[in-house]
């Protein structure tokens, strides 16, 4: 009997997956650069499977029954395109190659179309969970051609999660589409992940909360409106004791890694213009702790802030940084939304949002409750312009408006640096501004430059220029 698919790269990701589709009655064939790693995999987790190996690419694909399906779980970038030049002279038109590493979605756009030509059709697919949802249930998120989605589609929904018997894996759209929504994702967790260290940060500096108490605080919020995987792990990590009995986490060194998709994320939307503020943020907030050196001669050199210690209600506050935990968040989905409306003109992707905040439900690291509330939004409203234009976020926004300005407000009082949760605040209230102070910014461009304005007074589309240091 022949493979059903074949998979390249047996670093942790692809092997995981393999066992996944193993379990799930596939037969899979596998190839791995180093062969070494393909026969410890054979003779180790894949012992007493159906899994077979090859040693060559050419094995690889004489194994595979037609269509041929490739998925390739390697490094992104040129490793993807060697594997892509080597792997084309070998198949055959209408078989399938799919790309499941992070790659870039501009890399899917590029590849797609050079396939197409080939009569190869490509899917370029996000796959998020890690190591435990690649082996259990990923989200996966595929795009591309669409024609390789009939033979795919029942390997990719068997193996990927599951929320109310739906699974966490449906076409994303056209080219990079898939690619594109894993990127923005990986962005949305950068903010998940600051919006919940800085809520932690104000929970153990600003009101002096041991990690015992606030793991109870965040096995509290999991079971409301914050429930979620990241606030789940960070109740984990609270409760965590080293070998002398004392948090593991305050051992930890502050500084924090990246792979580069929050950036991709953020410069993405610099390119389309669209205020991604709380994203950025994230990023830049790690990057200011990975410079450790530097912040250790400021925190000596310049002088320290000195607060009253908080002396108000504590747990109105806990209550009042929920809010502004949740607050924050919508801000950030709702940025990273709009900011896939706009891909999507822009990419000509056609992204279904509410087939997206389904797949994000489970298996990958933002899964939460929450993204019930967005399918919700876009079911009622497939057309919605902005998450926040929506009945159920505009009342949550109302009801937590209060506790965030009081949040941010302990942050600046006790010195405590909160730059996704009041910048988040800034653009709420940015957003809902009828004028902001940019009529200022236009006079000093046509001071300057020349770049002319409107008048407020005249149709739009009329522009006017100003001697300004002649006489008015
Ligand atoms: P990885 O460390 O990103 O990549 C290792 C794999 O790539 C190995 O099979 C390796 O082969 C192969 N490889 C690297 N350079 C190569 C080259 N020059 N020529 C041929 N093969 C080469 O593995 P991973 O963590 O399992 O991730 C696989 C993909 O999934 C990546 O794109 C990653 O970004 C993405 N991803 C990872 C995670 C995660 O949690 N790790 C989650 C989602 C997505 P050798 O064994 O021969 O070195």
């Amino acid at each position: 009997m022949k493979a059903n698919i074949g998979l390249i790269g047996l670093a942790v990701m692809g092997q995981n997956l393999v066992l996944n589709m193993n379990d799930h009655g596939f037969k899979v064939a596998v190839y791995n650069r180093t062969t070494s790693t393909t026969q410890e995999f054979l003779e180790g987790p894949a012992k007493d499977t159906q899994v077979v190996g090859a040693n060559s690419l050419e094995e690889l694909v004489g194994q595979l029954q037609s269509p041929r399906i490739v998925m390739l779980m390697v490094k992104a970038g040129e490793v993807v395109d060697q594997y892509i030049d080597t792997l084309v002279p070998l198949l055959s038109a209408g078989d399938i190659i799919v790309d499941g590493g992070n790659s870039l979605f501009a890399d899917t756009n590029r590849r797609t179309a050079q396939l197409k030509e080939k009569n190869i059709n490509y899917i370029g697919t996000g796959v998020s969970g890690g190591e435990e949802g690649a082996r259990n249930g990923p989200s996966i998120m595929p795009g591309g051609n669409k024609a390789a989605w009939p033979a795919v589609k029942p390997i990719f929904q068997a193996i990927s999660a599951k929320v109310n018997g739906e699974p966490c894996c449906e076409w994303v759209g056209d080219n990079g589409a898939g690619h594109y929504v894993k990127m923005v994702h990986n962005g949305i967790e950068y903010g998940d992940m600051q919006l919940i260290c800085e809520a932690y940060q104000l929970l153990s500096e600003g009101l002096g909360l041991s990690a015992d108490e606030m793991h109870a605080i965040f096995t509290e919020w999991n079971q409301g409106k914050l429930s979620s995987y990241l606030i789940e792990i960070s109740a984990g990590i609270l409760a965590y004791k080293d070998s002398d009995g004392q948090p593991l986490l305050e051992k930890i060194l502050d500084t924090a890694g990246q792979k580069g998709t929050g950036k991709w994320t953020g410069i993405n939307a610099l390119d389309l213009g669209i205020p991604l503020t709380l994203i950025g943020e994230s990023v830049f907030a790690r990057c200011l702790s990975a410079q450790k050196q530097e912040r250790v001669k400021a925190a000596r050199a310049l002088p320290k802030h000195t607060a009253t210690p908080f002396a108000g209600d504590k747990q109105a506050m806990i209550t009042a940084i929920g809010d502004a935990l949740y607050a924050a968040k919508i801000i950030s989905y709702a940025q990273g939304f709009w900011l896939m409306r706009e891909a999507s003109k822009e990419y000509k992707m056609a992204l279904n949002y509410g087939e997206i905040a389904l797949m994000w439900r489970g298996g990958c690291i933002i899964r939460s409750q929450f993204l019930n509330d967005i399918k919700h939004a876009y079911q009622t409203n497939p057309q919605l312009e902005n998450l926040l234009l929506a009945d159920y976020f505009i009342d949550a926004m109302t009801q937590s408006d209060a506790g965030w300005r009081k949040t941010v407000i302990l942050g600046i009082e006790q010195g405590i640096p909160t730059p996704a949760l009041s910048s988040a605040l800034a653009y709420y209230d940015g957003y809902r501004s009828e004028r902001l102070p940019a009529n200022l910014l236009q006079a000093q461009r046509d001071y300057f430059g020349a770049h002319t304005y409107e008048r407020v007074d005249q149709p739009r589309g009329q522009f006017f220029h100003t001697d300004w240091t002649g006489h008015g």
